[in-house]
Order: structure tokens, then sequence, then C-alpha cells
């Protein structure tokens, strides 16, 4: 499904010269014992995107190539059996405006007049999703494969592919059971046998792939009786779905306990996977079918006629790998998608974009292969995957998250800060605090206020009038030097680089087409050395974007020291004085001015010291060596008593930081928009001779949206991110972020609105929990838009 989509989307964009090399049949790997189903429903705003463009593909297939589909326009319902599930329908139908698929969300009565055979017992609502449907998998993907091959794409069956190399050239040799390929570019497609190809290649993909059961029925008197079709239903109850299969019912099974086995196909010698199904174990999944039959008693009336028991790749996060592949050119992912009927169109379409024109038209960096490194090693990777497998059907309340997989990569304060109360967050790896539980309490996940707030609003106090700290060792850190690095940098991004010693510039890496791919703090050591620090979850693609762009013969050296430093940081009104205590360095602001960076002896440690701050107040980040972080911690910890010092979080960090206005990469800052557009003008050194990007910045035509900041009447519903923007009813935008500003004391987020709402003043509304709350652009950032409190 995966590679006839893609081939076919490739050939869209203009790249007919592709060929797709399949080991057997098309869709002997895992399409062609799926289930069909597409639904639209998916917490994610940005995979929501690839399943509708899937539900308005494939009913038009049938037509565009003659291949028969077997395309059911049945709907879905998406059943709420708790407040929880409820609250998340809501936040999804508020983002199934801004996509534009059909969604409301009904109640008992509708319920059964959409499927009477159904029991709701313990139900609360559903959300109706008009555009699902069903097909058969074989047949969307060989109309797919038709499709590519009626635009001049060429599909080599029976021919398994034995090895894969990069040649000097840099282009790519693919050897077959038919012979050599020599390919500008390469793509994984290979289903679950993704990480045996990428291991052709020394590269891992971070795949697990389950055993998943579906059964279908003898059939049922009453639906040869009906002319329609019943919705296919979805229950967290039952872990699965059920439907209707022609006549007979369909019920397919996510255990959400219990699961052992996971199923690794032979590599090479054998490849002998094809079309392969599993013994069936229907004791395995009895409790649930159990389950299944009571919401549909229609079903326990016949008996079983077939069961099938197939392979599905999953990814550690459920989200699938479309992207480049970390540490090579043009070798791409296109693999571990666990709903591959029903986002393989949008996956084909997305990556092609990517592939042909350097960026894609939605953000991609959820997709992004590159989100996995070495930590994703294969007892994590089974973890989180018998982790997303079990949680197919259960709903977690807004920014919760499990322990399965974890702890991978920590700071060496990891315990002290776990003693004090730290509540971890996991990025890329790392665990960072996202907040600090000081009286034992728990975090109630909730889309309303909940009882963090009082405790996020203290940690933000703390910071506002005394001094606080925070450990992101995590950042991405690179040492970038050499004779060309300041051309190169100046190159390779859009801002200039400072000309001080000492001097710090946040900088963007664009694609050619001048969409935003990176961001990054840069500092100047000495003339020819630059430390770099960038998003802990963007540490590969940022030393990707880095490494490629060193052209023969520059004298650039980029070493990758993300885990040699740690970073502390400090914040408030009392963080000069706090760190006086540890050093004779001078920091009165002539001696040390904000945006300066040297390096000190805190407590007898050579640190990296920048005086920089993302929350808006003085303050400092510390990168001592690894091995100096317990010390210099504990000489904070002592010393910052007499001043008040507390620690914070990441909770506290987004508060603070929209308060300033300040955007974030991958949420605000993203391969969709130029910096113009992200209002990042300041950050765009018009002036500065050729960058990657620059002319096509310019010459952009002016698109539809723009990045504005919200302040938002919210109730007790703070925005997140992906909530709907209206105006008279009518969707003109999308929260990108957004959360409670304490020292404002607002609501606040930041949006990508249609470029007639952007003008400061202007009022819009944003639809929070099936709420529609007024909003208004503002003018400036509303906490210190001068920035004296850092300079002072
Ligand atoms: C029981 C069951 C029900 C499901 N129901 C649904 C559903 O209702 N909706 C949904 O969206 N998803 C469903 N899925 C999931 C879906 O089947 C997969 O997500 C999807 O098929 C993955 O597609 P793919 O193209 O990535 O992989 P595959 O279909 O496995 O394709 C990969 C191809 O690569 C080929 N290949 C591998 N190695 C080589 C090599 N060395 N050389 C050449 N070729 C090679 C294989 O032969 C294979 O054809 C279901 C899965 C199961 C098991």
């Amino acid at each position: 499904m995966m590679g006839a989509s893609l081939l076919y989307h490739l050939a869209l964009e203009g790249w007919t010269d592709c060929v797709l090399v399949e080991k057997d049949e098309l869709t002997s790997g895992s399409t062609w014992h799926a289930a069909g189903q597409c639904p639209s429903i998916t917490g994610s705003y940005n995979l929501a995107k690839i399943h509708a463009y899937s539900n308005a593909l494939y009913p038009r297939l049938e037509a565009l190539t003659g291949q028969y589909t077997s395309w059911h326009p049945s709907g879905g319902l998406r059943l709420a059996n708790n407040p929880t599930e409820l609250a998340w329908l809501q936040y999804v139908l508020g983002f199934s405006r801004a996509i534009g698929f059909s969604m409301e969300i009904v109640g008992l009565d509708e319920i059964r007049r959409l499927n009477p055979f159904m029991n709701t017992e313990g139900v609360l609502a559903a959300a109706w999703t008009r555009d699902d449907g069903h097909g058969d998998p074989a047949g969307i993907c060989n109309a797919l494969a038709k499709a590519a091959r009626d635009l001049g794409a060429t599909i080599l069956k029976r021919c398994r592919v034995l090895a894969v190399e990069q040649l000097p050239s840099s282009e790519w040799q693919v050897m077959t059971e038919h012979g050599p390929i020599r390919a500008e570019h390469v793509v994984n497609a290979a289903g679950c046998y993704a990480r045996e190809v990428a291991a052709m290649v020394q590269a891992d993909a971070p795949i697990c792939n389950m055993q998943h059961h579906y059964v279908i029925t003898h059939p049922i008197q009453a639906f040869q009786e009906r002319s329609e079709e019943i919705p296919v239903l979805r229950d967290s109850r039952a872990s699965g779905y059920l439907r209707q299969e022609q006549k007979s019912g369909l019920m397919g099974i996510y255990e959400n306990v219990g699961l052992t086995e996971a199923w690794a196909p032979k590599g090479s010698p054998e490849w002998e996977s094809t079309n392969e199904l599993f013994a069936d174990d229907l004791e395995r999944i009895a409790p649930w079918l159990e389950r299944a039959i009571e919401r549909m008693p229609i079903f326990g009336e016949v008996g079983i006629r077939r069961v099938i028991n197939g392979a599905i790749p999953h990814t550690p996060d459920g989200a699938p790998l479309l992207g480049p592949a970390a540490g090579l050119r043009n070798y791409w992912m296109c693999c571990g998608t666990s709903f591959g009927i029903a986002q393989g169109g949008g996956c084909g379409k997305y990556l092609a974009q990517w592939m042909v024109h350097g960026d894609a038209e939605i953000n991609m960096t959820e997709f992004d292969p590159r989100r996995f490194g070495p930590f994703a090693d294969r007892s994590y990777v089974h973890d989180k995957v018998f982790l997303d497998y079990r949680m197919t059907f259960t709903t977690r309340g807004p920014n919760e998250e499990e322990p399965d997989g974890r702890p991978r990569k920590m700071s060496p304060l990891h315990e002290q800060l776990k003693e004090r109360g730290a509540v971890y967050t996991e990025t890329f790896g790392w665990e960072r605090p996202r907040w600090f539980s000081l009286d034992g309490r728990t975090e109630q996940y909730s889309y309303r206020r909940n009882n963090v707030f009082e405790v996020v609003r203290d940690e933000v106090e703390a910071v506002h009038q005394r001094v606080g700290l925070l450990d992101l060792t995590g950042f991405a850190k690179f040492d970038i030097e050499g004779a060309d690095a300041e051309p190169f940098l100046n190159r390779v991004c859009a801002n200039r680089m400072p000309r001080r010693l000492g001097g710090i510039a946040l900088v963007h890496m664009l694609s050619p087409q001048g969409r935003i791919l990176g961001e990054m703090t840069v500092t100047r050591l000495t003339e020819q050395r630059f430390y770099a620090l960038s998003a802990a979850a963007a540490e590969l693609r940022d030393r990707d974007l880095l490494m490629q762009s060193i052209r023969p013969g520059e004298d650039v050296r980029i070493a990758n020291v993300t885990q040699e430093r740690g970073v502390l940081v400090l914040s408030g009104p009392r963080s000069r004085e706090l760190l006086a205590k540890l050093t004779d360095a001078p920091l009165d602001t002539p001696s040390f001015p904000w945006l300066t960076g040297k390096e000190i002896a805190l407590a007898g440690h050579r640190t990296r010291v920048l005086r920089v701050s993302y929350v808006g107040e003085l303050g400092y980040e510390l990168h001592p060596p690894l091995g100096a972080m317990v010390p210099l911690y504990e000489a904070l910890v002592r010393e910052g008593a007499a001043f008040g010092l507390a620690h914070y979080g990441l909770y506290a960090v987004n508060s603070m930081r929209l308060e300033k206005g300040y955007k974030a990469w991958g949420s605000e800052l993203t391969n969709e928009l130029t910096l113009i557009e992200a209002d990042m003008e300041r950050f765009f050194a018009r002036s500065k001779e050729d960058f990657v990007g620059r002319a096509a910045t310019l010459a952009a035509p002016p698109r539809p949206f723009r990045i504005v900041q919200l302040e938002v009447e919210a109730g007790d519903v703070d925005p997140r991110g992906a909530e709907p923007v209206l105006a008279g009813g009518r969707s003109i935008g999308l929260i990108t972020s957004g959360a409670y500003g304490h020292r404002v004391k607002k609501s606040l987020a930041f949006a990508a609105v249609e470029q007639r709402f952007a003008a400061p003043g202007s009022t819009v509304d944003v639809l929070l929990q099936g709420e529609s709350r007024h909003a208004r652009v503002l003018a400036a950032p509303p906490f210190d838009p001068e920035n004296a409190r850092m300079k002072g």
C-alpha cells in the first residue's frame, strides 16, 4: 500500500522515472489481509489530514483507473464510554472543522438510528464521521499501482531487493534478483520487512510487528433484509472495531492486556513471508470478543466463519515513518504504519511532496523517522510498540504518558530531581522535568484546568519574583569550527552569525523553498568556533542538515556534543546574585550583557554560560561538562536557599514563553511556513548575501496564512494546539500552541490564521471543548515586550 501510493504520488508530482520493486505480488505483505477500514478519527491533527486525504482519494480510484476497489462509504461511529473519551472526541471535533472532514457528536437516539442492532449500554455519545469507509485493500493498492503505471511509473514484481549500497557518486545501487538498479533516491517501503531492508544500509527502522486478529461471522439474516450498511463501530470496551462485511459481521480485536508475542519475519536469506497468516488464537481474544458481542448481540447469534491473524508493523509512538533516514542522503522511509490502508493515500502524497519539492504542505515533524535515534533499541521498540498496540482503542488524557520503555536517556541529576518531585516527560528518549510535585499529588489529566494549574502558577511565580532552576540537558549541542565555519553558517542559516566574540544569535535553517526546517541558538566562541544549540527532538535532523550542507573542500568540522555537556537554566531576578556566589567573573551587564556567552569557572568547573532566556526574565544557561553537573547543581541548591531558589519544569516554560511571544520549533515554526509567514522577519537577514531559502522566501507568492498571537477568553479550557479558529462560524485558522500565562493572567495562544484576520485587534473565536470562545489578535507579546527584565 505504502509503496504503491508513493509511486503514484511521485508520478503525479512529475517523477515518473521511478520503479517499485516487489519481492512477490503486490499486497503480499500486510496489505492483502487488512480489514480495509479507513477511519477519519485520530488524535493528531496532521495524521488526520493524512487520513482525510485517503478518504477523499479512494472513492475516486475506481473511476480513475477502472480497477475494482469495493469502496463502501459506510461512515463510522466512535463510541464515548466515559468522560475522557467524550472530551477527546470534542477535541478531535475541533480540528475536523479545520481540516474539513465530516464529523459530529451524536447522542443515543441518533446512534440507535444509525445502527439499530447496537446495545448502547454505558455509551455517553459517539462521533459520527460520514466520510469513513472501507474497501478491498488489494483493490485499492492495485488501483494506485495502475494509476502510477498509467502516468509512466514502473513496477517490477517477483523481484526481491538483495542489497543496497551508496556509490561514490552518492547515487544508490539497488541489487535485485533481476540485476542492479541505479537510483538517485531509495525509499524503504518494505512493511514488516522494513527493519531488515534498512539494515542493508546499516540504518534502523524502529518497528515491531504485532499479530492482529479479526473474525468474520456467518451471514446474518437481518443484514440480508437491509439495503443500508451499518457504520463501522469503534468501541473501547471491546477494544476493537465491529462492522458489516457483505451480509456478515466482522470484529477486530486489539487485546489490551496479557499480550506477549510479536512477530519478526525471517530476513536474509529466507525472506519467505508471503501472504502469511498465523494460526488462530481465539482463546487469546475471547474476552474482548465477548464484549464485542455484548455490544452487537446480533453477531453472537451466528457462528464464526473465518479468522484472520496477520502481521502489522507498529512504531514506538504509533505514527508512520515518513521522511529521510538519519545520516543518509536521499534514503527515505515510507513504512511503519499500523493503519496503512487508511494512511497509505495521504502518506504517499505528502512524502512525495517532500521528496520532489524539499518539503510537504503539512507539518511532517511528527512523522520524520529521525524522531528516533540509537535510544530506540530493540527493547525500547518492543515495549513501546506493545503499549501502542494495547492503547489502540484506549483514550489517554492530554499530556498523559506511560512508563513503558522508560527511562532511556537521563541527566546526571535525574534521581536527585525525582526526589524533589520531578514529574518527567519524554522527548527523543530524554527524561525532562515537566513539573514538580511538592506535595505528592499526581496529575488528573484533563482538557480543563486541573490540579497542576496552581503548581505551575507557583513555579512561574518563583521564576518571576526570585529564581528558578531547570535541567534541560537534552538540548542538542554542536561545536562547529574551521576556517570556513562562519561563511558556512551564514550560507545555511537565514540570520547573520554574531560578529563579536561571545555574541549570540537566534538562527533558522530553511529549505530551498524557504520553509522553516530548524532553529538554533548560535554563540560565537572564537573567530573560527561556534556553539550551536537546538531542540532535543531535532538532534538528528539538525545534525544531518548541517553535515549534509558542507561543500567539498570547505574547512568546517561539526561535532555533536549533546552527550558531553549538561544544561542548567537559571532564571529570575535573583539569578545573577546567585550565580555570583559561584564565580569571581564579573556578571554586571556591561561585563556580561544580554545575548552574550563566555566560558567561566562556576564552583570551580569551567562552564559555558549564555545570558539568554526563553522565559523572559534575567537568566543564564549553564552548560558544564556532563561530569560537573552534580557538583554544580549541588552548589546552586546550597547557595540558592538564601534566594528562594525553586525548581521548575516545562509546563511553566511553556506558559512563560507564550507570554513572551516566543514561537516554538515544531509548533509555530514548521516546514509549512516561511519566516515571513511565521512573523519572524527580524531573523531573516534580507541584506545578507545568498543563503539557502533566501530567494524562494522573497519570491514566495503571498500565502493565505500568517502566525499571530491571541488572547483567548478561555474559561477553564486553555487552548493547547489544533483547535480551530473561527470567524462568523467559518474555520479561518488553527491554534498551533497555547497555555495560560500566569504572570499576565491571560489565556494565550499562537494561531495560523487567514491574512485578513491577522491585523492586531482583529476578533475571532476559538472552539474549545465544543464551546466557541472570543479571542483577540495581539499587537505585541503581553509580557515585557521591551525585554527590560532580560536586559536588566
Ligand atoms: C488483520 C489485520 C487487519 C488490518 N486492518 C486494517 C484496516 O482495517 N485498516 C488499516 O488502515 N490497516 C489495517 N491493517 C494494517 C495494514 O495491513 C498495514 O498497516 C499495511 O498493510 C501496511 O502496508 P505497507 O505497504 O507498509 O506494508 P506491506 O503491505 O507489507 O508491503 C510491503 C511490501 O514490501 C515487500 N518487500 C519486503 N521486503 C522486500 C524486499 N527485500 N524486496 C522487495 N520487496 C520486499 C513485501 O513483499 C510487501 O509486499 C490491518 C492489519 C492486519 C494484520
